[in-house]
C-alpha cells in the first residue's frame, strides 16, 4: 500500500494529532509551526499544522492530512541534523505577529 492509498484515518490506529510534533518542530523554528496554516499539495485541504494527524514521534513524525491521509510533513531529527521534508505541502503560511492575538493588557 502506497502512502497515497490509505483513504480514511480511523479513530483506534495509535495516531495523534500534529501538536504531538510541536517540541520536535520548536527545536527546528523560532516560531510555533503547529499554528501555521499548510495546504496539503494532494487534495489542497487548508489547515492548521496541530491539526494534521501525526504519525510516530521518538525520532520524527510523519503529519499527515486529515482529508486525504497523503503526508503534507516528515520531520526527522538525527545525531547529524533535522531533516524536514515539506514536499507533501503546496504552501505553509506562518502567520505574522500581527494576526496573533493582542497581548493581555
Ligand atoms: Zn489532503
Amino acid at each position: 500500500m502506497s502512502e497515497h492509498a490509505s483513504s480514511r484515518l480511523g479513530a483506534d490506529d495509535g495516531h495523534l494529532d500534529g501538536n504531538a510534533a510541536g517540541g520536535l518542530l520548536r527545536e527546528l523554528f523560532a516560531v510555533d509551526v503547529t499554528a501555521a496554516d499548510a495546504t496539503c499539495a494532494s487534495c489542497a485541504t487548508t489547515g492548521p499544522v496541530g491539526a494534521l494527524v501525526a504519525y510516530g514521534h521518538r525520532m520524527g513524525a510523519v503529519l499527515r492530512c486529515p482529508r486525504c491521509a497523503a503526508p503534507v510533513l516528515r520531520v526527522v531529527r538525527t545525531p547529524t541534523g533535522h531533516w524536514l521534508d515539506l514536499s507533501g505541502a503546496r504552501v505553509v503560511r506562518v502567520r505574522a505577529l500581527t494576526d496573533a492575538a493582542p497581548p493581555p493588557a
